[in-house]
């Protein structure tokens, strides 16, 4: 099998090509995810649409207190970017926890978002961060949350020829802290066999005043505990209180039986990690 590589340097022009092309055309960028699925047969494109030249899909700024990274940014760029650690060092973390600097140099921000695998490391930690990706497509410009990007396994709310232009992380609330925690017993450059992506923020008199708490690798999305964070708003928390919510979480987490361990074990890894990255933003 082979496909004819088209290699736009202009958006409009990238664009055009999956517009015409249609359910034959298909986009890459780091191209990491698409080979193993190409090499499976799992993909079929009679056109590949690549977006590593589109200068404008690139690059990361501050907007205004916004964190803005351009879709074809590596993970390895996002990792070290100075922007990125003084927005959120636990963001830079999540993007430090991809695989290896290997891979880390060749896949994207957008491409991981677009993926959708629930094990990966970076949309917990941007859903959390309340994050928003900007999608483009010949109708229009639309930003798309990442709780309506993500719908299931390897599923997105993309349409067909819609593109990623960049990930946009709102400035944080003054005083929130963030943590980002992978649990992987097996080798150092495994997916997840559990992530948690947490924010705390307290008011003066101690008591949460914001909390945010998301799972990866427990369920079909990244699932985000608000039952846990319920228990947490507008409460002092104490240990007992950071155990109640992570048990809470341990019930929002919706994992499968796998290579990386039986569900079960999954769930209770998720209430143990959890606890874990509550405490360490209460200490
Ligand atoms: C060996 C290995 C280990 C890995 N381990 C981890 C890990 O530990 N943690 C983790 O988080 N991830 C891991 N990954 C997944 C990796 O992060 C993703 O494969 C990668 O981020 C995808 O980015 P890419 O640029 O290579 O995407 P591509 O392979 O180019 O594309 C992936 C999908 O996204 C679409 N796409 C790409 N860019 C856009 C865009 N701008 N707009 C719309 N659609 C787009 C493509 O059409 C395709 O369907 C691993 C991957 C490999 C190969």
């Amino acid at each position: 099998m082979s496909y004819a590589y088209h290699e736009p340097s202009e958006l409009d022009e990238a664009l055009a090509l999956l517009a015409r092309h249609g359910d034959d055309a298909h986009a890459v960028a780091g191209a990491t995810a698409f080979m193993l699925l190409y090499r499976q047969g799992l993909l079929r494109p009679s056109h590949v649409v690549g977006l590593r030249r589109v200068r404008s899909l690139g690059g990361i700024r501050d907007d205004g207190g916004a964190l803005v990274i351009g879709a074809t940014a590596t993970h390895r760029e996002a990792e070290r970017s100075p922007l990125v650690a003084r927005h959120c060092a636990a963001l830079a973390r999540a993007f430090a926890s991809v695989a290896t600097v290997r891979v880390r140099n060749q896949a994207t921000v957008g491409g991981n978002l677009a993926h959708a695998d629930p094990a990966q490391d970076p949309p917990a930690m941007l859903l959390a961060l309340d994050a928003a990706v900007t999608a483009v497509s010949p109708g229009g410009t639309r930003e798309i949350p990442l709780a309506e990007l993500f719908v299931d396994v390897l599923t997105t709310s993309l349409a067909p020829g819609e593109l990623i232009t960049a990930v946009r992380v709102p400035a944080l609330a003054p005083g929130t802290r963030a943590a980002y925690v992978k649990f992987l017993p097996r080798t150092a450059d495994d997916y997840a066999t559990v992530s948690v992506a947490a924010t705390l923020r307290r008011s003066e008199d101690g008591r949460v005043a914001d909390v945010r708490v998301v799972l990866g690798a427990v369920g079909p999305t990244p699932i985000r505990a608000t039952s846990a964070e319920d228990a947490l708003r507008g409460a002092a928390p104490d240990a007992a209180r950071i155990a109640e919510a992570a048990a809470l979480a341990r019930d929002a987490a919706d994992p499968i039986d796998d290579v990386r361990g039986s569900a079960a074990y999954k769930r209770e890894m998720a209430r143990v990690w959890t606890e874990r990255a509550l405490r360490s933003l209460v200490a």
